[in-house]
């Protein structure tokens, strides 16, 4: 069985077209760009929080 959601759209994609990205599925190109552009973003933030915060 194959039963994933785009974590964008959260439309159901289906196993010929799926797209895989970050270990999480997109429904097209499009959303995968997207998802891409914002996880990217966010280790940003996170790596610059633990440069931040790092001091024992
Ligand atoms: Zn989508």
């Amino acid at each position: 069985m194959f039963e994933k959601h785009c974590t964008i759209c959260g439309v159901e994609v289906k196993k010929d077209t799926a797209i895989k990205r970050f270990g999480k599925y997109l429904c097209s190109e499009q959303h995968a760009e997207e998802f891409v552009v914002r996880e990217q973003q966010r280790q940003n933030e996170e790596s610059r929080r633990d440069r931040r915060g790092g001091c024992c």
